[in-house]
């Protein structure tokens, strides 16, 4: 079973989407990575969500991605007495650490580490952006406000604080719960959200000790600053729009998405673009032309990975989105303009054996009309630089190890392959053909492109390219 396209797609599962029926109409449909939201739902909900994407994982027999998202510090108001307040512009509001339910005076604020932090003039924002209250004054326990966007505000809503860095760890004390959950159920990335600065992402690297990879999600402004940093020391990023469009004016979003992407790309990191790519199929089949568009371009800048969120989670038409989104990443990846995109914005080779070997597959690949580029990897470095070509063909990754499988499915243009290590180099030609023709990438007579490491089954040492041809004999077969 094999997708025809290159960039891969993430849905986030919740209550549209937790059945066995629907998580395997999502992955038919074209899901590669699935995202638990840990914002939401108990770990007994997420076990179970595992528990059936590895079952159907056996039954599809091809690696599929699972994709952990810590909630993160996220700033949030107290409760009110009554269901809303509506707060009007130019009067005065107060946020306090007294838990008595609010009203249209003021509600509580428990989170102390902000008071410490602020400056006469801050904005901050509530729900979303919705509202915005400008810091007047403040004390150890007291925040006074006057509204500057007035509206209606309910328990719990979302505070956003442009322009200020939080002393507090990206991690909060329920995320390390959920992630010593997470890694305890093979969860193959983390995603950790409100990174901040560097050391959100070593603190992160201490706990997680290898077990899975890291995504920063790019939400904070101030981790912009740090960009290059962040990209550097994380295993991947996500463009997390959501909470980055609130903190940051929304017509500087596309500036930086596309900053982002062309980092990452110059990195050989997947980048994931997220949330409200196909917003309206939350309640309507079918998605506007701008949203189609969002997601073509995303596509034609050369992203890895592009994301549902309440789209699959909690939206009527969760397999509907996943199509679309399907269709429009297929579509974009035939048009020309699609190829020349790629070709202009390549990242020149570093001058290291496994660029030079991943640039000459490239090269190999469109003199020769090639069907696949097989790379043979245990960590997957070499498959990741091989996708940092944007080659023409698809790009198998041969692993004994499944993890790397699993973590692989996120990555542009990467089909990952499970097969037991290779020992020698008539066995790597062999099996390089056995799995480009079991998976249906080469015809017989067709060639594929063999990449590999000599010593076999040692780490880091890619310094081999074979062409071969799938002979006569190699058919089909379990790999
Ligand atoms: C976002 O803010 O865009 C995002 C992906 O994070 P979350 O859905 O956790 O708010």
């Amino acid at each position: 079973m094999r997708r025809f396209r290159k960039a891969k797609i993430v849905a986030t599962l919740g209550p549209s989407s937790s059945s066995p029926q629907m998580i395997s109409s999502l992955f038919s449909a074209g899901v590669d990575v699935f995202r638990l939201n840990f914002s939401h739902g108990s770990h007994e909900l997420h076990q179970q969500t595992v528990d059936i994407i590895r079952t159907l994982e056996k039954k599809v027999d091809r690696p599929i991605g699972i994709l952990m998202d810590l909630q993160g510090p996220k700033l949030r108001i107290g409760t009110f007495a009554n269901p809303y307040v509506t707060l009007k512009p130019k009067s005065l509001f107060r946020l306090d650490r007294d838990a008595v339910p609010g009203d249209e005076t003021r509600v509580a604020f428990p989170h102390p580490e902000l008071y410490s932090c602020l400056e006469q003039g801050t904005d901050l924002l509530l729900d979303d952006g919705k509202l915005r209250l400008r810091v007047l004054s403040w004390g150890d326990d007291f925040i006074n406000t006057e509204v500057i966007i007035g509206g209606a505000l309910s328990d719990r809503k979302g505070v956003n604080v442009p322009g200020v860095i939080l002393p507090i760890s990206s991690m909060t004390t329920k995320d390390r719960m959920d992630l010593a959950f997470g890694l305890e159920q093979g969860a193959d990335w983390v995603a950790l959200s409100f990174v901040q600065h560097p050391r959100d992402i070593l603190e992160a690297q201490g706990l997680i000790k290898g077990k899975a990879k890291i995504i920063a999600k790019l939400e904070k402004p101030m981790a912009i600053q740090y960009l290059q940093e962040i990209i550097d020391l994380a295993d991947g990023v996500m463009v997390a729009r959501g909470d980055l469009g609130v903190e940051m004016a929304p017509e500087d979003v596309p500036s930086i998405q596309k900053r982002i992407i062309r980092q990452c790309r110059e990195a050989g990191k997947p980048v994931i673009v997220a949330t409200q790519m196909l917003d309206s199929m939350i309640s309507n089949p079918s998605p506007t032309r701008a949203e189609a568009s969002d997601v073509a371009t995303a596509i034609y800048d050369g992203v890895d990975a592009v994301m549902l969120s309440a789209e699959s989670a909690s939206g009527k038409y969760p397999v509907e989105a996943v199509s679309m989104m399907n269709r429009i990443i297929t579509r974009v990846e035939q048009d020309d303009t699609y190829t020349q995109m790629l070709e202009a914005a390549r990242p020149q080779p570093h001058p290291k054996v496994a660029d030079a070997i991943t640039t000459a597959a490239r090269h190999v690949a469109h003199t020769l009309n090639i069907a696949a580029i097989v790379t043979f990897t245990d960590s997957g470095a070499t498959t990741l630089r091989a996708a940092r070509e944007r080659p023409d063909v698809p790009i198998i990754a041969a692993t004994p190890t499944l993890t790397t499988a699993r973590r692989l499915s996120l990555v542009w243009g990467v089909h990952p392959v499970l097969t037991p290590d290779i020992h020698s180099f008539t066995e790597m030609v062999n099996k390089g053909c056995q799995i480009a023709s079991d998976q249906q990438f080469a015809k017989q007579e067709e060639l594929i492109i063999v990449i590999a490491g000599v010593p076999f089954a040692v780490a880091g040492g890619t310094n081999i390219l074979r062409i071969a041809k799938i002979e006569a004999f190699q058919r089909r077969t379990k790999t």
